[in-house]
């Protein structure tokens, strides 16, 4: 066995690593070629190799490796679709034009699909062909999963998920940690009510480091007396399906949501502060559902806004001091959550110091798509960060706050790397103690 499979065998989830390189090289490939649709055939052939979308990528601006290149990032990928399914495949077959791919070349993609990939689309912003890069990118991650190629700890957490609901075991499941919480903070935890309007999930990153999170999406929901329950059987809203490229367990576990949300003839599907999961839930989910979800699903900051709009938020002046905020590239990229967040502030008296970029250009913190679960990936996440941090602290606030978990909690862990002086606030926890604080004023 060659180094560089050997490697490939260590970052495999374990069931895997009983394939031969050549076998997962044939499935990579063909799960590929299978996923290609005339759309990704187009987006394939559009490619002018204009290079633009390296200037769109975190990973590329602060390493400056052409391998960090978006659209190099499917580049075994381009190299199946040409040689097995583009229109002149037999040539470049005959012809030797484009090689078969190799074991060791896809160790090295794995690096770049899953370590060096938040999926946070700003390349695919920025690409005059309009190529939609990361599309690409999460087809190339179905086709490693297919593979047994995705990183163990995103496949372990996928797996698991799976099976019982919960990306982890721990020592208490999840649906007791949710009443301690309730208990804790002295919030009512709406559960297992027959129906509801709303029905509410919260990020397994709120229950194991932010139960105050937990406890101020409850806060508000009571606040608001809007009809609503969480579900024992449909409580996590990340998809680790999604991260780890397993289309089928993405869609099994997005099942579980959806089931529950039928059950309890929930018109509004809340997805908490957790930006990958609005994807998984907003964009893909009816997809993979074959039909259309009979709910909506709003993430929790723009039903805030909305309740704001129609009065029956009020939000008073929070005295936060220089402000800044971390737009989640799920949310602004991909949902256009972009006026929502500002609409609260505002309502808070907030007048934001915006980062230089925000909004739809804003930068990914860096732990996206699953980057923040892989540990190998840490020494060029941290490297990635400096460039966001730097633009957080010209800003000069001393404030600092966002609205998906995971991007909290990446920062957070950059906090502890850096001994960076901010920490991450969240959006809704500030809502919750701004109605806290209104409620105690005499
Ligand atoms: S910006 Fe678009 S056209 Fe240019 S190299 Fe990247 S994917 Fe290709
Ligand atoms: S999706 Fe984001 S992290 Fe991935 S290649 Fe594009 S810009 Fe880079």
């Amino acid at each position: 066995m060659s180094d560089a499979i050997g490697l490939l065998a260590a970052n495999l989830a374990p069931a895997e690593e009983a394939r031969t390189p050549q076998a997962r090289v044939a499935g990579a490939m063909k799960g590929f070629v299978q996923e290609i649709g005339a759309l990704s055939a187009f987006r394939l052939e559009s490619c002018i190799h204009c290079g633009i979308c390296s200037d769109a990528c975190h990973f590329y601006i602060a390493t400056e490796d052409p391998q960090y290149t978006p659209i190099w990032k499917v580049e075994p990928f381009k190299q199946a679709y040409k040689r097995e399914a583009s229109p002149f495949a037999p040539l470049f077959k005959l012809l030797g034009l484009k090689r078969e791919v190799t074991a060791d070349q896809l160790e090295h993609w794995q690096h770049l699909l899953f370590d060096s990939c938040n999926m946070c689309g700003r390349c695919s912003l920025i690409c005059p062909m309009g190529i939609d890069v990361a599309a690409l990118i999460e087809q190339a991650r179905h086709a490693m999963f297919d593979a047994g190629l995705a990183p163990k700890e995103l496949y372990q957490k996928a797996a698991h998920q799976r099976e019982t609901g919960q990306p982890e075991a721990s020592a208490e499941p999840y649906r007791d940690q949710l009443l301690a919480i309730g208990a804790r903070f002295g919030v009512e935890i709406p559960l297992d009510k027959p129906e509801a309007e709303i029905m509410l999930c919260v990020p397994r990153t709120d229950i194991e480091h932010y139960p105050s999170a937990v406890a101020a999406l409850a806060r508000v929901v009571q606040h608001l007396g809007v009809s609503c329950t969480f579900r024992s059987d449909g409580l996590v809203a990340e998809n680790y399906g999604y991260y780890a490229g397993g289309k089928e367990w993405q869609r099994e576990i997005s099942l579980r949501l959806i089931e529950q949300a039928i059950a309890c003839k929930a018109k509004v599907l809340l997805v908490p502060e957790c930006g990958h999961a609005y994807t998984a839930l907003r964009w893909e989910a009816a997809d993979l559902y074959g039909k259309a979800l009979p709910f909506k699903v709003r993430h929790v900051t723009e039903f805030l806004a909305d309740e704001l709009q129609s009065g029956h938020l009020k939000l008073t002046p929070a005295g936060t001091g220089k402000t800044t905020f971390h737009d989640p590239c799920q949310l602004v990229r991909k949902g256009g959550v972009n006026d929502a967040p500002r609409a609260l502030m505002k309502a808070m008296g907030i007048k934001l110091d915006e980062l230089k970029n925000h909004g739809g250009f804003s930068y990914c913190c860096g732990g996206g798509g699953g980057v923040l679960d892989i540990e190998r990936a840490a020494p060029l996440r941290y490297r990635t960060m400096e460039n966001k941090l730097r633009e957080i602290d010209d800003t000069g606030a001393t404030t600092f706050v966002t609205s998906c978990s995971d991007c909290r909690r990446t920062f957070d862990d950059a906090q502890a790397h850096f001994s960076w002086d901010k920490t991450t606030h969240s959006l809704l926890e500030l809502v919750a103690n701004n109605l806290l604080a209104a409620a105690d004023r005499p």
